[in-house]
């Protein structure tokens, strides 16, 4: 039976609790607000399945990779699409897809308070809420027998996850029913705690003194490539800020597994994958000339190759190089902060308002390492001069 005593060994991704034919693993959260397998012994008949259903390992199915994917730059035609969505609306596209041919969507929405969970989706409408990365770690819960149950319908199923979600599905579904299901994943920098991203919701609205009604992880009021999250209060007011992406970026916040995680190459654990196109400019400077976003789309499997040609009429596409495009998220996972221990400690034993002090940008060091930078910058220009 499954049994983790190294949390980088666990990614999460509940394909072992979905396997269990009695009932035995259920997702339990960490203290640091993950979920981890925890096994009822005296349910447990040792058939040994959750452990050969884990795919967080190097040995993951690649069985119907290309050896190198075809990598492209799209953006939708319909500016309106790109603008809500995270980069160039590849996305959308594909769903739209799904729905013309009745199927259903698999992606990640909103439940209470902003928690982010994976959702079926059978309509347009409905979809809209799946658009926008929402970089925290999603919840998955119950979805794995959902799309079983849906592929046993004989529908379409397109799901969009992380890779190693996708990986923990791509193992869990039996490859003879998978003929209708689209997997996609995205390049992944790393998922941070839903547990922080709650406790971040919760002081913004203590300090504006009222509750949140609408949140935007990547607002493009500044464009794709300024990283600005933004909060809509119930008093009809809009605040930009980057604390949380801050965080985000300083790699503070992860999971343990995405310091080891396994998919940070080009074997991808989908058909599609869809992520940031950052470079674009070496393949048309014209593409992105309005920093609206563009996707960066790798087609890993024939089935991938065909959807991608299905959609074409609603995208705008340049075909590139894997060269061009390795960020790298293609390349190795993120390097974990240094201060990756004392933050969670701090966190732990001094609460979220102190570690954004003391590590984000709510306290006076931030204050003066900016004020330092300015001193630098001025100092510079009068040398020059
Ligand atoms: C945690 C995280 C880390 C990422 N890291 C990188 C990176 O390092 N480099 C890079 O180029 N791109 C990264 N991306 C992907 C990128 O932000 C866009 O999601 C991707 O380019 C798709 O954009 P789009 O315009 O096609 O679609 P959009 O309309 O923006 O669709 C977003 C899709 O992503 C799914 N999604 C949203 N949030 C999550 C989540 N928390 N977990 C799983 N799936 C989710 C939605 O279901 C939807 O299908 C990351 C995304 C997430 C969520
Ligand atoms: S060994 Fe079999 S019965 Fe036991 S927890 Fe794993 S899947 Fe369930
Ligand atoms: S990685 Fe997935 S399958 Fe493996 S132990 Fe964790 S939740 Fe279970
Ligand atoms: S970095 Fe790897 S382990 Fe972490 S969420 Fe992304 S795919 Fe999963």
């Amino acid at each position: 039976m499954i049994h983790i005593s190294n949390k980088q060994d666990c990614c999460g991704c509940t394909a072992c609790a979905s396997i269990c034919a009695q009932n035995a693993i259920s997702m339990a959260i960490d203290e640091m607000g993950f979920k981890y397998p925890i096994v009822n012994t005296n349910r447990c008949t040792d058939c040994g399945l959750c452990e050969k259903v884990c795919a967080f390992h190097n040995n993951y199915d690649k069985s119907n990779n290309f050896v190198v994917p075809f990598a492209y730059a799209v953006r939708h035609r319909n500016m309106e699409e790109i603008k809500s969505s995270r980069s160039g609306a590849m996305f959308i596209a594909l769903s739209d897809y799904i729905f013309r041919n009745n199927g259903v969507v698999y992606g990640v929405g909103y439940a209470t308070h902003f928690r982010a969970v994976h959702k079926r989706i059978t309509n347009r409408d409905d979809c809209k809420e799946l658009k926008g990365s929402k970089y925290v770690q999603s919840d998955l819960d119950g979805i794995f027998h959902q799309i079983k149950g849906d592929l046993q319908q004989g529908l379409y199923v397109l799901f969009v996850g992380t890779p190693c979600q996708t990986a923990g599905l791509r193992s869990f579904i039996n490859k003879k029913n998978s003929e209708k299901l689209l997997i996609c994943d995205i390049v992944c920098h790393g998922v941070p705690s839903p547990l922080l991203w709650d406790e971040y919701l919760n002081y913004m609205e203590q300090k504006m003194d009222y509750t949140i009604e609408q949140v935007n992880f990547r607002d493009k009021v500044k464009g794709w490539a300024a990283h600005y999250e933004s909060f809509i209060f119930q008093n009809g007011k809009k605040i930009i800020t980057h604390t949380f992406t801050d965080l985000f970026y300083k790699h503070l916040m992860f999971r343990p597994s995405c310091a080891v995680c396994k998919y940070t190459n080009t074997q991808r654990p989908s058909d599609i994958t869809l992520a940031d196109f950052w470079g674009w400019e070496k393949v048309n400077s014209d593409f992105n000339k309005d920093n609206m976003g563009c996707s960066l789309v790798l087609v890993n499997s024939e089935k991938g190759q065909r959807v991608f040609e299905a959609v074409l009429p609603e995208i705008h596409v340049i075909s590139t190089t894997i060269d061009q495009c390795l960020q790298p998220n293609l390349q190795h996972p993120s390097f974990f902060s240094p201060l990756y221990a004392a933050f969670w400690k701090d966190y732990q034993q001094k609460g979220f308002a102190f570690v954004l002090r003391r590590y984000g940008d709510q306290g006076i060091r931030y204050k003066l390492s900016r004020l330092k930078g300015k001193i630098k910058q001025i100092i510079k220009r009068i040398i020059r001069k």
